[in-house]
């Protein structure tokens, strides 16, 4: 058989994920001239990292469509919302990057317009006033396999349903008193067709309209009505709102917008070892075992912004996870892959001592200092190089030494020579330790011919180690991180509570690192050679004491897929 031949062109259409399709066909269909996409949360929390897939998500597809990304507040619901959120939302969605310009709207600003579609819907006996009660609207709307039964207000006449649903508006009545409902089809198999509610009367503030309004519509009602006035032409969302579609199709239709937007959903992004139920996160805040929505632990986007992430790591992540049809988890390895690889060329590789022991090199002169020049990164020139201060004390890790090594065993021992990095060969000649057998210093010599960069070649060292100068090392807090929760014996316990690592935060506060980290700032990242990457903390660093979170370690047994 002929092996087919694909041309490039074909491979690159085959690449399109479904949505892409679906924007493409439409526009060489002429259902559409333009795309324009948006985001549009609800301001009851802070973002998570499903959330920057949906806000990179539109936005990238506005862009590769020459169109229009709106950033809207879903902020229909007084009872749930706070503009505490809008601020934090506002910020994580500049913070990735997706450039809105001026294009920041609030659904709360399109209520009248809503409720003239109401009136409109009543006026065409579409809608109509109900004063069942919550749980009696339950009962009649039936399941999967009853059908429901019509209300027995359900045919009340245009003028009487015009006229209580002018009277809810004015504050006639208490909440839950009455409703106003789509007449639509109490025997559909789809019970979201069954007259769904589409507004109610709630007398409460709402933070951006004030007392303005004592009725609020539905999110299945306003939300199309909100896409259709911003002429959004694909409006994307998460599968669970898959049945919601023809009620979505049936609102715009019977509200007669012209060129009516249309929904596409795709699969909500899940990650192993974190969690993300705002539930979960709320009780782990309340509870203080995180030490707020940003705890680097977490994986709110103020959290992996604090940790050190960095939007192209988040933007990485979310293009190899791709755009499915279906729900699963994505290994959390993958996103720390992303991180590593963003910040692989990018950062200076710094020493820095997490665990140190001091190292005496015993035949250095006694309060000679030299700066060496080191390389700031290995496998990136172009970074340049800094000046690092030696001396006769250094701090090295503990683990780096050992008086007693097993097989394979590189680094310091007794009579062993290692490299210093960037500095000389020393080779170790004994140890000093304390009443309890704890090693307390490390003694060597060096071998000043060896120094780096004076081209010797005399001989090779088999393991090559960090270090800094004792005397002017800065002494700094570093704190590490381990999943939240026990993956391995399942998220939850048996009774529901979270089922906790008890290892998730180690707090080191006997670090030293180069006297240049001294200066850090905020947010600044580095790699600490052998250790992984580091960033400074936004809410605990001082001036001149930064604390640095790490970010990610070096090695990690995960391949791309
Ligand atoms: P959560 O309950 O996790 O806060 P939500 O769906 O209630 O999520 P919204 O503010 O209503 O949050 O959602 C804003 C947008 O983000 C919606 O279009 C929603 O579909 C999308 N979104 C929410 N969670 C995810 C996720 N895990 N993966 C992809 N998109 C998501
Ligand atoms: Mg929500």
């Amino acid at each position: 058989m002929e092996k087919p031949v694909e041309a490039p062109m074909e491979a690159a259409e085959n690449s399109k994920n479904f949505i892409e399709q679906e924007i493409e066909k439409d526009l060489a269909e002429g259902v559409y001239d333009h795309v324009q996409t948006r985001f549009p949360p609800e301001p009851n929390g802070y973002l998570h990292i499903g959330h920057a897939k949906s806000i990179l998500l539109n936005y990238g597809l506005a862009q590769k469509y020459n169109g229009k990304f709106n950033f809207r507040f879903d902020d229909t619901n007084p009872t749930k919302e706070k503009t505490e959120f809008v601020q934090s939302i506002i910020e994580d969605v500049k913070w990735l990057g997706a450039d809105f310009e001026d294009r920041l709207f609030f659904a709360s600003d399109y209520f009248e317009q809503m409720y003239e579609c109401a009136v409109l819907l009543i006026k065409k006996g579409k809608a109509f006033v109900c004063d069942l009660s919550a749980e009696e609207i339950r009962e009649y709307r039936g399941d999967f396999t009853t059908p429901g039964k019509e209300s027995p207000y359900r045919n009340r006449s245009v003028e009487e349903n015009l006229k209580l649903f002018e009277e809810m508006k004015a504050g006639v009545y208490a909440d839950g008193e009455k409703v106003l409902r789509a007449k639509i089809d109490m025997a559909s198999p789809n019970i979201n067709m069954r007259d769904p509610v589409i507004y109610r009367v709630a007398h409460m503030s709402h933070h951006n309209t004030g007392d303005k309004w004592c009725i609020y519509p539905m999110y299945d009602f306003a939300h199309p009505i909100e896409d259709a006035i911003e002429h959004i032409t694909h409006s994307i969302c998460t599968l669970e709102f898959e049945d919601h579609r023809p009620l979505y199709d049936w609102v715009v239709r019977e509200c007669e917008f012209e060129n009516p937007p249309r929904q596409i959903e795709f699969a909500k992004l899940y990650l192993t070892n974190v969690v993300t139920g705002k539930r979960y996160i709320k009780k782990l805040v309340e509870d203080g075992i995180v030490d707020g929505w940003d705890d680097p632990r977490l994986v709110s986007i103020a959290a992996l912004r604090r940790r050190g992430y960095t939007p192209e790591s988040i933007k990485r992540f979310v293009e190899l996870c791709g755009v499915s049809k279906a729900n699963s988890s994505v290994d959390y390895a993958m996103l720390e892959y992303c991180i590593r690889e963003d910040l692989k060329m990018k950062k200076p590789r710094m020493m820095a001592v997490l665990d140190p022991v001091k190292l005496v090199i015993d035949n250095y002169p006694e309060g000679q200092r030299e700066m060496l020049s080191v390389p700031n990164n290995t496998e990136n020139e172009e970074l340049g190089e800094r000046q690092v201060p030696f001396g006769r004390e250094l701090y090295i890790e503990r683990e780096d030494f050992m008086e007693v090594p097993p097989k394979k065993y590189f680094r310091l021992f007794p009579g062993n020579e290692v490299r210093l990095f960037g500095a000389y060969f020393v080779t170790c000649t004994g140890c000093e330790k304390d009443a309890d057998g704890n090693v307390t210093v490390v003694h060597a010599t060096y071998d000043p011919e060896t120094k780096s960069g004076s081209g010797f070649t005399g001989r090779k060292v088999k393991g090559t180690i960090h270090w800094v100068c004792a005397d002017t090392a800065k002494k700094v807090e570093c704190r590490l991180y381990e999943n939240i929760v026990d993956e391995e014996k399942g998220k939850l316990n048996e009774d529901g509570t979270l089922n906790l690592n008890p290892n998730s935060l180690t707090v080191l506060k006997n670090c030293y690192v180069e006297p240049a980290l001294a200066e850090a700032k905020a947010y600044d990242s580095f790699q600490f050679m052998r250790s992984g990457y580091f960033c400074v903390d936004s809410r605990d660093s001082r001036p001149d004491a930064p604390v640095f979170n790490r970010i990610v370690s070096l090695k990690s047994s995960f391949r791309l897929p």
